[in-house]
């Protein structure tokens, strides 16, 4: 590991396949809220984004929130290039010599290997001034102004924006590529925002690991908007008091009044049109790493068939939010982004096996909180060839079931079709 001279106190982090040095002792809650986003179905809508504007940041001062927000790749961003520029510290911080080592494995301490660069939690020092704890930078006003910018825009020919290359429209990677990446604050496990605060307004809650900022205790020094490299804090003028995504914590807890007591995904979670999120608690162990939990989807998608992965593990915060990576996308710029568990993810997502199929299945089919599944087998149905690879798929079932261990829903792997009577052709 490159040099870490910190008196900070050490907490493994799993991410990055090692101990890493951190301005708190690690204090672990008992569930984590987290989420997987499915990049490969996500449309851009935008329903996710307005779901959360129109419960959360509405009202004056608010103008330029979007707690939730969808940015086209690789040009897009909200505030503008946050994580070029957050990347851009960190190699400056690591002298351009940060790499990942060893390989993705079974070993849950270390599943991607181990990444040998400074963290922006260990980067502090070399980059940032005295009061500063955490390496990060603060956006200018204008950044945060234009959320949806480059929408849509492709790289091209030699990586150039906007020049279209007429070859090259095949996986396994596309030539004119753009993907859209949904993002809401991740609940970090280490909150790059929470160490920074000079005020300690910043906490995490034991139950649910839900990152949430005390608006009495805040003073509005924008330490937590500099340091957070997902740039998930923002700043209200009107205010003058940083506010940040609260998990829709009220539904968490089963205190929306639609959830009969039983814990509900967020607005955004449950508004996606794309079917692309599924949101969870996972149980944690002591030590950070996530408790064995064969037949809760989160574990499934992340620790069994590993095709979920976290957005910037270099970055050192563990943060709670794993995409599925899009499959046309060039290899190497997928692996900056999500890590050296690229590769097998796209292999796995693309070549499905039944439990994965079935597990897919999953996504956005209730408002409520999947705790666990179950699958039950059902008959072949469709069996093809796909680039040199024999595929099979079974019409299985599978059902969710809630915390109070009863079932939520049971849906089938061949999506059911519904005929409209023809007296309602032209209504919706
Ligand atoms: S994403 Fe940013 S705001 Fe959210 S918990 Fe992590 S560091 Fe804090
Ligand atoms: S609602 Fe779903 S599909 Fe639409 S932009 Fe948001 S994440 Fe993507």
């Amino acid at each position: 590991m490159a040099g870490v001279s910190s008196n900070m106190p050490k907490a493994h982090n799993w991410q990055i396949g090692r101990e890493m040095a951190y301005p708190y002792e690690p204090a672990y809650p008992k569930r984590q809220f987290a989420f997987v986003f499915n990049i490969n179905r996500c449309i851009a809508c935008q329903s996710c984004t307005m779901a959360c504007k129109s419960t959360w940041t509405f009202s004056k001062g608010q103008e330029h929130m979007w707690w939730a927000n969808v940015e086209t790749k690789p040009y897009g961003g909200y505030p503008q290039f946050w994580d070029v520029k957050t990347l851009e510290l960190l190699e400056k911080a690591n002298s351009g010599n940060q790499h990942w080592s060893g390989k993705p494995s079974a070993d849950p301490k270390r599943p991607y290997g181990e990444f040998s660069g400074l963290t922006i939690f260990e980067a502090e020092k070399t980059l940032t001034p005295d009061s500063a704890r955490v390496l990060g930078y603060l956006p200018a006003d204008e950044e945060w102004n234009s959320p949806n910018i480059y929408e849509d825009n492709p790289v091209g020919k030699n990586g150039t924006r906007y020049q279209f290359d007429k070859t090259g429209v095949e996986l396994p990677e596309h030539k004119t590529w753009f993907f859209y990446l949904a993002r809401i604050c991740n609940h970090c496990t280490y909150p790059g925002c929470l160490a920074a605060c000079p005020r300690r307004a910043i906490y995490k809650r034991p139950e649910d690991g839900i990152v949430l900022i005390d608006q009495k205790e805040c003073r509005g020094y924008r330490k937590c908007v500099e340091a957070c490299p997902y740039k998930k804090t923002m700043y209200r003028g009107n205010t003058r008091v940083s506010e940040k995504c609260i998990a829709c914590y009220p539904r968490i807890e089963g205190k929306d009044p639609a959830s009969k007591g039983q814990p509900m995904q967020t607005r955004c979670m449950t508004a996606c049109i794309g079917q692309i999120r599924l949101q969870g608690l996972v149980k944690m162990n002591r030590d950070g790493t996530w408790a064995e939990d064969r037949y809760h989807p989160l574990y499934y998608l992340v620790h069994v068939a590993k095709v979920a992965l976290p957005l910037y593990p270099q970055f050192g915060t563990a943060p709670n939010g794993y995409y599925i990576p899009p499959r046309w996308v060039p290899r190497d710029y997928l692996r900056q982004m999500f890590g050296p568990g690229v590769d097998g993810a796209i292999e796995r997502y693309t070549y499905p096996d039944r439990e994965l199929l079935a597990v897919l299945q999953l996504f956005n089919r209730s408002e409520r909180i999947v705790f666990r599944y179950e699958i039950k087998e059902g008959p072949k149905i469709y069996e093809a060839t796909l680039r040199g690879r024999k595929i099979t798929v079974y019409n299985d079932t599978v059902i969710a079931y809630g915390e109070d261990g009863r079932e939520i829903f049971r849906t089938t792997v061949e999506e059911p079709l519904h005929v409209r009577p023809a007296k309602h052709a032209n209504s919706i």
